[in-house]
């Protein structure tokens, strides 16, 4: 357990410990997770070090983001290794509430993102999942008033309505968005990946298989949006795979395309037994999740 860590168990905790930042001349940076926190995490935190004067991290499973059914009860909960990774890391503050703390049973407000950007993608297969995620990342920057907050690409949706959020609310956060880090065999690094058997993993690894077949065929000058998706779910459908969704978009409103140019994203949700699965692919910027002999090094393990 961490010696060194200020821990914040409660919004107004939070808020006096940013003032207080604030109040000494220091930028605050902020980094939500959920916790079972991996080296995708580590990235965010690293970046906010390196550009923040102090930097909290929150771990909070947020109920209101998970739907009927969803796997909220089971997911997974690591509460001291996180904080040795943050002690490691040098963050400042940990804010790790209760659901009470957060959403004490008076609460009524909800923040509501237009549908055009929820509905779609994520929001079709998880009804007011965004609406879970833009309210508790509202109370988060309200309470932390941070300079920056961080986040990453991989959940690219969440990433358009966050930065929604702090514009239109006027929150003075700047949103940061984060490259994906995979682990050593090409998958997306989440914190669900720990429900996947050996067997269950080596079928996800379709997606980046896939993702891997559509870069190399947009470098080779491939522009349908419709032939690249369909490389994706070809490879996914391969391994029995669910598809979710396979879509080429734009990376600001996350309307699909037609013809794919630099700077558009593939976008996918798949599904492993119970397991949903995302992962992204910025077209002309991100390097093929696997080199040309199949798995390669990306990252050392957690
Ligand atoms: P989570 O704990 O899953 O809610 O994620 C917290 C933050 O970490 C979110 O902004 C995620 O997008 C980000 N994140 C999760 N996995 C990765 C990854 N593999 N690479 C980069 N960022 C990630």
């Amino acid at each position: 357990m961490s010696t060194r860590i200020t821990r914040l168990e409660a919004p107004p905790e939070l808020r006096l410990w940013s003032d207080r930042c604030r109040a000494a001349g220091m930028e605050v940076g902020l980094v939500p997770t959920m916790g079972a926190l991996h080296e995708g995490h580590r990235s965010l935190i690293r970046r906010a070090r390196a550009e923040c004067d102090r930097v909290v991290v929150s771990i909070f499973v947020n109920p209101l983001q998970f739907g009927p059914g969803e796997d909220v009860e089971r997911y997974p909960r690591t509460a001291q290794g996180d904080l040795a990774m943050l002690d490691e890391e040098g963050v400042d503050a940990a804010f790790v509430p209760g659901a009470a703390a957060m959403y004490p049973s008076e609460a009524s407000t909800t923040v509501h993102v237009d549908a055009a950007l929820t509905s779609i993608l994520e929001g079709a297969h998880r009804p007011r999942h965004f609406d879970g995620v833009a309210t508790v990342v509202a109370k988060l920057l309200v309470a932390a008033r941070p300079r920056r907050a961080y986040f990453g690409i991989k959940d690219a949706q969440q990433c358009a309505v966050v930065t929604r959020v702090a514009a239109d609310l006027d929150t003075g956060t700047t949103i940061i968005v984060c490259p994906l880090v995979r682990d050593h065999d090409g998958l997306a690094l989440s914190s669900r990946n720990v429900y996947l058997g050996a067997e269950e993993r080596r079928r996800a690894l379709a997606i980046p298989r896939g993702l891997s077949a559509a870069v190399r065929a947009f470098e080779a000058g491939e522009r349908r949006a419709a032939a690249l998706a369909a490389l994706v779910r070809r490879s996914m459908e391969a391994s029995a795979c669910g598809v979710d969704y396979v879509a080429v978009v734009d990376p600001t409103r996350l309307s699909p395309v037609d013809a794919a140019a630099p700077g558009c994203e593939i976008l996918v949700a798949g599904r492993i037994g119970r397991t949903r699965l995302l992962d992204v692919i910025r077209l002309g910027i991100d390097e093929a999740p696997l080199g040309a002999a199949g798995a390669q090094e990306k990252t050392s393990r957690a």
